[in-house]
């Protein structure tokens, strides 16, 4: 398994700043699972917000769906 990284990228609907999070594979399963949306919490305002995963990481929503169609 290669260790690539996924940069999960969302903005706070309160106060509108970005967060970057960057994180590998297996990180990302053990936060998040198989689900299709994540669950984000602001750094600035600590807002907790829900973001869907393929508009916070396109790329490992892309991954994810390239494997379901490879099995
Ligand atoms: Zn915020």
């Amino acid at each position: 398994m290669s260790k690539k990284r996924y940069t999960i990228k969302s903005s706070c609907p309160q106060c509108g700043c970005t967060d970057l999070t960057v994180l590998t594979e297996e990180e990302i399963k053990a936060k998040y699972g198989d689900s299709e949306n994540v669950h984000l919490s602001c750094g600035e305002c600590t807002e907790k917000y829900l973001s869907a995963m393929k508009d916070a990481c396109p790329e490992w929503d892309e991954e994810c769906r390239l494997k379901a169609a490879g099995k």
